[in-house]
């Protein structure tokens, strides 16, 4: 866990980042790079890794057991489990607490919104079958899937969470990026993109875009949106159509 640097972006409320898991040689990974890289190294947020194996309790260092009930697979030790959590909880101090799982709600924009506006976020990231559910009931941990389909662990799920509240932390995003304008943000899929050259391989920019005109192009852009989520996602256009201003908040 940390030294006195982490400890005072604690203290200046610097957005926080900690992931328990069996792999903390898997982070950074993507989140050293590019956007969130850059963010890191500027202290705009901090990322911590909590090693669950650490808290195991025997000399073998296990930190899973066989199922009650029987059944295939192993199950992370609710013991283990509280342990590790209780040691990010001391360092990171008031931070949510989150359990990927495909179990879980799935994560929406707007979740990732409220948890980037808070102080960050304790993730913990399941192996084998998952985790104990007494430590996660304990704890209060929200559960949260990434998506209907199963990944063989937490680190990669954790990772997509974090990316997607760390570009939202002011000031990570350059001007030229700006999150308002993006899928979900107004309860509808983006309109397509189109740079230059204009013209590539027979295929041409639509006319409008060229025009210069910017209430068409405001327009032809929110056609585009609307027409893409409702082929796409049956979901997002009945949430958008019951309500137009609102939709995006549920998101
Ligand atoms: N037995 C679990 C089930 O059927 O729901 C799947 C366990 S999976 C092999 C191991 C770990 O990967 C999970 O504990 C969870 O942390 C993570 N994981 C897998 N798929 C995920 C998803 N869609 N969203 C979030 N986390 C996921």
């Amino acid at each position: 866990m940390t030294g006195e640097g982490e400890k005072s972006a604690f203290a200046r409320g610097v957005w926080r980042a900690v992931a328990l898991t069996l792999f903390p040689e898997m982070f950074p990974g993507p989140l050293g790079h590019s956007l969130a890289g850059q963010a890191l190294e500027q202290g705009l947020w901090t990322l911590e890794t909590v090693d669950i194996r650490a808290f195991a309790r025997d000399k073998h260092r296990t930190v899973d057991d066989s199922p009650f009930g029987g059944g295939a697979g192993m199950v992370m030790r609710a013991d283990v489990i509280d342990e590790a959590v209780r040691a990010a909880k001391e360092q990171a101090g008031d931070v949510p607490l989150v359990y990927m799982t495909p179990r879980g709600r799935q994560l929406t924009q707007s979740r990732v919104r409220e948890l980037a506006q808070g102080p960050g976020v304790l993730v913990l990231c399941g192996r084998y079958e998952g985790v104990d559910q007494r430590v996660l009931d304990a704890h209060g941990a929200e559960e949260i899937s990434v998506g209907d389909y199963v990944l063989s662990g937490g680190e990669l799920a954790a990772q997509v969470l974090m990316d997607a509240c760390v570009r939202l932390i002011p000031g990570v995003m350059g001007s030229s990026a700006s999150g308002e304008d993006e899928s979900f943000e107004a309860g509808l899929l983006e309109y397509p993109h189109f740079t230059r050259p204009a013209s590539w391989q027979g295929r041409e920019v639509p006319e409008v875009l060229l025009s210069g005109h910017h209430e068409n192009i405001r327009a032809w852009r929110r056609e585009q949106a609307e027409a893409v989520t409702k082929e796409r996602r049956a979901d997002l256009w009945k949430a958008y159509t019951a309500n137009p201003e609102k939709s995006g908040d549920e998101n």
